[in-house]
This record gives C-alpha cells, structure tokens and sequence, in this order.
C-alpha cells in the first residue's frame, strides 16, 4: 500500500502522534493508501512554515519572470508523471482512467501553465503622473497577500488543488492547502512535484485532515490572510462566519442546480447528448452539472426518449479500464446521500424513467445507474438541492420566458447552458440566466482562461485567469509628492493660517 505523510517545509513530515488513515478505492471498497491525518498543531506548524518563507521573500521576491518558468516546469513535470497522478487520480476519487487521463491531468497541467501566462501578461506596478489633487506621481501595485488557505472537495482533488496553488503562487503567496479526506492523494503529489520543480520550502504546504479540525484551523488562524474554499454551500457558510473573525479574504466555490435549457430550435439529438454529459459526466458529481433540463412541452416525449437511447452509450464498469465511462460514487455515504434523494424524487410524484438503483452486475464499489426523473416541477426537492449524484430532472415548459424563470428560481447560480441552432436568440437567453457560466450549445467547457464562480448561494468571487490571479493580490497605491516649502502644500491650509 502507498503511504503518504504531511508536506510541510518541503518535507514529508508524520503528523502529530503518527495517526494515520487508510484511504478507499471507490471502485473495490479496498484500502489502496494510507496518508497521514494532521491536528491543529500540524496545521499550527504548516501555516508557520508559509510565513516564515512569505517573511523571507525566497519566492515573493523573485520576478514574475522567474516564477512564471517555475509554473511552466510544475506543468511540465505533471505531464512527465501523467500515468502515475492518473491512476492515483482514478483509485482515491472513483473517477474512470479515461477521464483522469484526458480530463484531469493535462486541466491540472494547464492551470499551471496557463497562470504563467496570466502572470506574464499582468501588471504588477503600474504609475500615473496626476495634477489633481496634486502634483504627484501615483504608482498601483499588485502585491501577494501573503499566507492563503486552500480547502478542496474530492470530486476533483487534483484539478481543483491546481486551481489553489497556481494562483496562490504565481502572484508570489505561499499557501497551506487541505484535501478532502477521502481524496488526499493527488494534491500531495503536486506539492511534492512543485518543490522539484523549483518552489522554494514552505511555500507549498499539503496538510490532510478533518474539515472539522484542519479547515477550522485554517479558516480561523490569524496568520493566514486568504482562504479559497471548493465544496458544499453549507460548508462555505461556516468558513465565511469563521473567516470573518480575522477578516480574510475569502473566496467561494460552492453548490449548483444549473439550468440546461433545450429551445424548440436546438438540434434535438445534439442537445440530448449534450443534456447527458451535462449530467452524468463523472456520475454526476459535478459542481457546475446541468441537472435541471428545461424542454418545450411539445417536444418533452420525444427528448427524454432521445436522452434514454443516448444514455445506453455509457459503460459502467472498473475505473482502470480505459472503455469505462463512468464509474463509482466517491463513498458510502455519497451513494446513501443518492439513493435518498432518489426516493425523495418519487415520494414528491416524480417518476423515474431510468435507473434509480444500483448496477446488477457490480458486485462492489459505490456504483449508481444513470437517473432519469420526468414530470419534475421546479418546486420538488430533487429539482432545488444539490444531489452530486448521476441523477437528471427533466421540467417541461411552455414559453422561453416561462424557462428563463424555472432557471432563474433557485437558490444556486453556478452553470447552466442553452441549445438552439440560432445562436442570437440563444446568447438572448443565456444574458439573462442568473449564473456565473452559461455554454451554448455545449456543456463543462470550463478554461483557466476565463472565469469561473457563482452569482448567488453558489459562490463569491471568480477563479482562474486574470480574475482568478487578482483574488490573490492586495492592491497598494502608493502617492509620490512633491518636495516643496509646506506653504506650497495647498491642502494644509485646510489646516494651518
Ligand atoms: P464538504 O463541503 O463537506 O467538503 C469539502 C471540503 O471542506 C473538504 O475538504 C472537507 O474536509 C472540508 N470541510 C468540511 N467541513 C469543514 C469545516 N467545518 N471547516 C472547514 N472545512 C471543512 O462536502 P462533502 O464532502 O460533505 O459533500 C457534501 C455535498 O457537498 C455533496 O453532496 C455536494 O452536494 C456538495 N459538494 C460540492 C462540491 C462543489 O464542487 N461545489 C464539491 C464537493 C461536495 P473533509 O473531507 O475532511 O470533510
């Protein structure tokens, strides 16, 4: 079995009484690693070591130049160990092979290599000459903010630590970052692969451990002036209310319910496939899925009938088989959350026109069979809260207005996505959908060049690209006067006769 310690100060460090936890193949129930579990004196010393390197200036003060090379050498080196973050990838979360070889190790990559472009082309000091209210030169600066928390949900442990630390880095921070307990694998072997590609020790630091205890820490100690948290709006709640005793800077990624809208002129088996990968891509346990599909009455029959064919296309089967499409729910207690709601659906008078149970021939791992609810109205529980689960709720409507209102009412804006074959009426859709990312005629083309976050329950502030670096930089102005006699400071007369 692999084994893991903390990564602190650029060492492998065992936590505190060596406790240690076994962390679960979702495909076969077996343990497949052990990684060690941190106290709040662990987390004490990580957010110790990500000061003193901040305080040091070892990395804050190398140009952006020279740290822009370090992220490309970091992409660089995960796609040098792509099959081996690949397979960890797929045995800690439950995600397929295909996916974590195509999907999550080059997005990994990319982030870092995109945030060295974003990097490059940023400004870090900026001047204005200005005569008002004085003759002064004015310069705008771009500064690290200093020690950052990163917390991070398991359904995409690597990408999702990517999107952490590469801007937390790149702008010249150091970060302490706390992978979810069921999936911590992936985001110590980047902190490892980050201190051979250059970062100095201290400034990326991996601590696993109990939300409860490492999160807390991290969202409440008083030397950490940042904390970007991913995963479920309750949890994001509290990390704000915690947050706010220090007055850190917070940024949030959380829940969604998001609208994929089908209008009567969208290419009708495009858009059914497209409603199917909206869903059910990695069973469903996506933060931006499009679990709510609008379709115009008239056509309703017809597209879930299309959505049924479509859906036999889906292999469920062992994660390490590079045909598998989908594969397990991330726990236990994952695939109980699903069954619930399932049931929930059917209680409410939805009615279930595909799976709702567990794959007959899996006779382990957390599987669930691709879910199809018809008859949903906007109101039922299994249309309002987040499932995280391959189940989809099919809501008929009758007018375009009608549709941009289901959208619109929920409590999440996160995602969502509009199909028509006239992309002028469907960019008039899609301005007036309350979410922070909308496609057209697509569906989870997320970029680290563009932004990502949620209007709403669903989030605060945006990750990635420029507006992902810019959540990691304090912005100073610092005013250059002129030199003269204090009688030609005019604005002292305010004060002086
Ligand atoms: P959580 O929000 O509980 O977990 C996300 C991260 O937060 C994990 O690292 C977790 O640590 C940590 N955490 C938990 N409690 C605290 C706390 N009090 N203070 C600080 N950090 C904490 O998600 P769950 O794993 O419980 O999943 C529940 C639901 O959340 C899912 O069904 C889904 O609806 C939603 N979710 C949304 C995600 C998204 O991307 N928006 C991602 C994951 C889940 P630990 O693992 O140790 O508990």
């Amino acid at each position: 079995m692999k084994e893991f310690g903390l990564f602190i100060n650029g060492k492998w460090e065992a936590a505190e009484g060596g406790k240690t936890a076994d962390t679960i193949n979702p495909a076969t129930e077996a343990p497949w690693a052990k990684v060690a579990v941190a106290s709040r004196n662990d987390v004490k010393k990580a957010v110790a070591a990500a000061k003193k390197s901040f305080d040091s200036g070892v990395w804050r003060k190398k140009s952006k130049e020279e740290r822009a090379k370090v992220l490309e050498s970091i992409a660089a080196a995960i796609m040098e160990r792509a099959e081996e973050l690949a397979a960890a990838e797929a045995r800690d979360g439950g995600g397929t092979i295909r996916k974590a070889s195509f999907m999550d190790v080059p997005g990994t990559a990319g982030t870092f290599q995109e945030f060295a472009r974003v990097l490059r082309a940023s400004e870090e000091e900026q001047v204005f000459e200005e005569t008002v209210p004085v003759p002064s030169k004015n310069i705008i600066r771009a500064e690290p903010i200093g020690v950052c928390a990163g917390i991070v949900p398991w359904n995409f442990p690597m990408i999702m630590a990517s999107w952490k630390i590469a801007p937390a880095i790149a702008a010249g921070n150091s970060i302490v970052l706390k992978p979810a307990s069921v999936t911590p694998v992936t985001a110590l072997m980047i902190a490892d692969i980050c201190k051979s590609a250059g970062v100095p020790d201290g400034v990326v630091n991996v601590v696993s451990g109990p939300g409860a205890e490492v999160g807390e820490e991290l969202a409440t100690n008083a030397d950490v002036g940042k904390i970007a948290f991913t995963g479920s709006t309750e949890v994001g709640r509290r990390i704000m209310q915690l947050a706010s005793g220090t007055i850190k800077k917070v940024t949030l990624e959380l829940g969604g319910k998001s609208p994929n809208i089908i209008l009567d002129d969208a290419d009708l088996d495009t858009a059914a496939m497209g409603a199917l990968f909206g869903t059910f891509m990695h069973q469903g346990q996506i933060c931006e899925s499009g679990t709510r599909v609008l379709v115009p009455q008239k056509l309703y029959d017809t597209f879930i009938d299309k959505m049924i064919a479509g859906s036999k296309r889906i292999t469920i089967g062992d994660t390490m088989d590079m045909m598998t499409t989908m594969g397990p729910l991330v726990s236990a207690a994952q695939l109980k959350t699903v069954g619930g709601y399932v049931d929930a659906g059917k209680s409410e008078g939805a009615e279930c026109v595909l799976g709702g149970d567990r794959p007959a021939n899996m006779k382990k791992g957390y599987y669930f069979n691709p879910t199809i609810f018809a008859g949903v109205n906007n109101k039922m529980r299994i249309a309002q809260e987040e499932i995280f689960g391959p189940v989809v709720a099919m809501i008929p409507y009758k007018t375009e207005e009608e549709a941009i209102s289901i959208a619109n009412d929920s409590m999440y804006g996160l995602g969502g996505a509009v199909w028509s074959k006239n992309k002028d009426r469907a960019l008039g859709v899609a301005r007036q959908i309350q979410t922070g990312t909308v496609w057209i005629n697509d569906y989870h083309m997320i970029s680290p060049r563009f932004p990502f976050g949620g209007y709403k329950q669903s989030g605060v502030g945006r990750e990635l690209g420029p507006w992902g670096l810019a959540a990691y930089q304090e912005i100073k102005h610092i005013h250059v006067g002129e030199s003269v006699p204090a009688d030609q400071k005019i604005y002292f007369g305010a004060l002086f006769n």
